[in-house]
Order: structure tokens, then sequence, then C-alpha cells
């Protein structure tokens, strides 16, 4: 029977007999003895099999290379070097897979963009391995938190027709022949033919859907693949990633705060009580300051400010020449990366929650304030990662929904499901989104957001 080779480090049954499988991280030794270090994904650890030489055929141990795989069985002992506590004095070896010299994870030290075009065989590393197991931990971790609160987990369709939200950056589904496409007097694509009779998308959102079913069961959360056709080029943004939507019934935008502040830090804490080994390599590895960072969030309240309080203490920064900003800072602009985590890092060093911005840059559906100029927003600010949520109240009022909708132009005639939530039984309601990656991101270290996702979907690269 195998064993796993995190169950082996942590045995204590020395002289038992036992079968590891795994792959051969390196492999050193002297003439009369070969220490090999084997792994099997199960814990960034590896286990060290002890091969006498003159136990085992020469030829045999010649294709024990780095990268191969193996089953070795052997006896557990109780290991002389520090750190590891059990090792494996082999008495049989199996290899089942060779490894050549072309095998591309074979020397340490590549760069991560090495390492992207080789995304196929990078999760054997010692990175991609922990930041893996990290991602798993912390879906996990998501489902966990709101199945405990009492929230569903709902569906979502990921083919919509809704294209209210930023069109033109949606990826269009169709099995129209492209070759041969045929257009109505105006010139305009017919989709009446098309599978669904109608243009259709992949989601770049849950939350539409989401709304009707918080207005049903009372509080939900989706977790899916989204997709953005936007042509940004950045560390933190994918073509294809994966979205938390909670969305709440009678949540105001403050309970929404509370809600999104405690769920991050909830995950956080589960990523420091159950990835320790993982935390400790990449606070080793990439990144000398995360464990510190990721313990600061966990122990520090959010700042919470309006976006107009914001923008006056970029404006002052800047106008005093504390911070030269590349895009210039004015109330009414969206904040880029460089402003909000002027703010987070450098101002108030802390998480910030940033509310109440200009309706004109923030989606239709936000609860319009009284002031008539800004809506009941929310983005959640994070140290080197800029917005790692975005949220908000919705607007609960038929009337106030569809004069904005009007005011916009936005074509609403595949959303009139949408709006039957305000006229039947309408109610006060939050939620907000959670970029599934910036989480890893936040929570590994990692510096670019196609490290943190196995086969990263970006302009020009869908690799895999
Ligand atoms: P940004 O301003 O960073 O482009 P956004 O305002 O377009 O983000 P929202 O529409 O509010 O993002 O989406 C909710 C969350 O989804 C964001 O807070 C972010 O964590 C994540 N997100 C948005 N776009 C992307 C993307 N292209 N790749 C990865 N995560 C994303
Ligand atoms: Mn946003």
């Amino acid at each position: 029977m195998r064993t796993k080779v995190i169950d082996i480090l942590r045995s204590t049954n020395y002289g038992a007999e036992v079968t590891v499988k795994g792959w051969v991280r390196t492999k050193r030794g002297s003439k009369s003895v070969n220490f090999i270090a084997l792994n099997d994904g199960s814990t960034i650890h590896n286990v060290q099999i002890v091969a006498d030489v003159d136990k085992f055929d020469e030829e045999l141990l010649k294709k024990v290379t780095t990268g191969a795989c193996l089953a070795v069985t052997g006896t557990l002992v109780e290991s002389q070097g520090a750190g590891q506590a059990a090792e494996i004095q082999a008495t049989d070896i199996v290899v089942y897979g060779t490894c050549d010299a072309e095998y591309p994870m074979q020397k340490k030290g590549q760069t991560f963009e090495f390492m992207r075009q080789h995304a196929h065989m990078r999760l054997r590393t010692n990175t991609f391995g922990a930041v893996f197991r990290i991602r798993h931990n912390m879906a996990m971790a998501i489902h966990q938190y709101f199945h405990e609160r009492g929230f569903f987990y709902f569906h979502t369709p990921i083919i919509t027709t809704s294209d209210c939200e930023g069109a033109g950056q949606m990826f269009q589904v169709t099995t129209k022949n492209l070759y041969d496409l045929k257009k109505d007097a105006d010139g305009k694509i017919d989709y009446s033919d098309d599978f669904f009779g109608k243009t259709t998308s992949l989601t770049v959102s849950g939350q539409l859907e989401g709304e009707l079913a918080a207005t049903a069961l009372g509080a939900i959360y989706t977790f899916g693949p989204t997709f953005r056709a936007e042509n940004s080029n950045t560390p933190r943004h994918l073509a294809e990633f994966w979205m938390i939507e909670p969305e709440v019934a009678f949540n105001d935008i403050n309970d929404n705060m509370d809600l999104a502040e405690d769920f991050i830090k909830y995950c956080v804490r589960w990523a420091l009580d159950n990835c320790k080994d993982d935390l400790e390599f990449l606070n080793k590895m990439v990144d000398k300051t995360l464990l510190e960072r990721l313990n600061f969030v966990v122990n520090n309240d959010f700042v919470r400010l309006s976006y107009t309080e914001g923008v006056e203490i970029l404006e002052a920064a800047a106008k005093a020449g504390k911070k030269a900003f590349e895009f210039p800072v004015y109330w009414g602009v969206d904040l880029a990366s460089e402003h909000e985590r002027y703010l987070v890092e450098e101002h108030f060093q802390k998480p910030v929650i940033l509310t109440d911005y200009p309706k004109e840059i923030k989606a239709f559906y936000m609860k319009q304030n009284e002031d008539g100029k800004t809506v009941r927003a929310m983005d959640v600010l994070f140290p080197q990662i800029g917005e790692i949520i975005g949220g908000s109240e919705r607007e609960e009022s038929y009337e106030k929904l569809t004069a904005r909708i009007n005011e916009l132009g936005i074509p609403m005639k595949d959303m009139w499901w949408y709006l039957d939530t305000r006229r039947f039984g309408t109610c006060p309601h939050s939620g907000f989104g959670l970029g599934f990656e910036r989480l890893i991101l936040f929570v590994t270290g990692m510096q670019n957001i196609r490290d943190v996702i196995p086969f990263p979907r970006t302009p020009k690269s869908a690799e895999f």
C-alpha cells in the first residue's frame, strides 16, 4: 500500500515497511550510498530515500534522475540529518518513468517567465506546488465561511444574454459560420438562426442572477469562472478568472463592508492556520515580508473612508510633492492602481475600504445617494494588489433604477427579469465580488496573476 509523503514525515513508526511513490527532486551521493529527495505533491517537503549502492543494480540507479517517477519500498527510520523526522532505507526501487535532461524544470532558479512558458510542467516545482495547494485551501475556506453562516452556494450561468454591463468586454458565444454570416438590410448580423436565437456571451459576473437568488433565499454566494475581454496586459488582470460574489438581502453598505472585511480575514487566517509549510517556503523564497503582511491584515481594522476624502488625500500628496503620480488625480477620476496603492501602502499603511464613488464611474445598479452625485459603492484596496473587492448596496427603487438605465441608454430588452426584482417585493440588498486570483496573489506573495492560476488566459495567450 502506498503512503503519502506528508504522512511519512509525520510518522514515528520506525521499523515499519512503507511504500512511497513520487518524483525525484534531487539525487546526490557517494560511491556507497545515494540520497534521493522524493516529492509526491502532498506537501512541500521531500522524503529522503537512502539507497545503498551495493544493494541495487547500477543501471537502475542511473535511471534515478531529477524528474523521474519512482515507487520506493523500504524501512522507515529516524533521520540522522537535521530537519526531517523520518527517512526511508530503500529495499526496492521501481522506476515508473525516466526523465531525460530536456526536462524543463530540471534546473533550479528558472524565471517565472520561463516557467509560464512551461506551465504544464511548472506544477512539479516547489513554488507552484505551494501556490496551488494554497489555492485549493482558499477555495475550501470560502465554501466553509459561507456555509457556516447560512449562505447558499448558487450557480449562475456561464453563457449569458445580459450585455448591459461592460459591453465590448465580453467574449461572444456563437455556433454561426463566421465565413458565411447572414446579414439584414442594415448590414447587421442576423442572430435569429444562431444556437440560442440571439447574441450570447460568456459571463462577466454572476451578480445580476445572484440578486435574484438573494431576494429569495436571503443570502447566497457564487463561486465560478468569469470572463473579460479587456485588453489590459497587467500583472492583475486575466481574461478568464474566478470570482466569489456574495449577495445578501437586507444588508446595507455598512453590513456589506463588515462582511467583506470579516470574510477576507477569515480566508487569510485559514491560510496561516492550514498552509503553514507552504507559506513559510514562499516567505523564504518569494517574498520575505509575506507572513508579516498576512498577520498584519488579520490583526488590524481596515480603514474606511469616502472616495471624496481619498481623493483629497491624493491631491494633497501630489500638490505637496510627496508623490509623483503617472495619472492625474481629481474628483471624478476612476482611481488607478498607483492611487489605490498610495492610500494603502504609504498613507494609511493598512487595507482601505473606499465608499461613495461618483456615479459616472460605477455601474448602473448601485444605490444612488441623496447628493445626486455619488453611489453607495465600496472597493476594498489591499497592499500590493490595489482593488481586491468591488461591491455596493444595490438600488432597490424601481423608478430610480429604470431612470438610471434610461439615462445611460443601456439596452435592457433582455433584462426584464432583473427589473422584476424591483417590481415584485423589492428590498434593500448588497453584495460584492472578490477576484479569487487577486486573493491568491495576496496570500502567496506572488507578483503576477498569471502565476496563481494553473493555465492563464490573457490577450494573445491561451496555451495548454
Ligand atoms: P479593476 O478596476 O481592477 O479592473 P474592476 O473594477 O473591473 O477591476 P469588478 O468589476 O469590480 O472589477 O470585479 C470585482 C473583482 O473582480 C475585482 O475587485 C477584482 O478582484 C476582480 N477582477 C476584476 N477584473 C479582473 C480581471 N480581469 N482579472 C482578475 N480579476 C479581476
Ligand atoms: Mn471594481
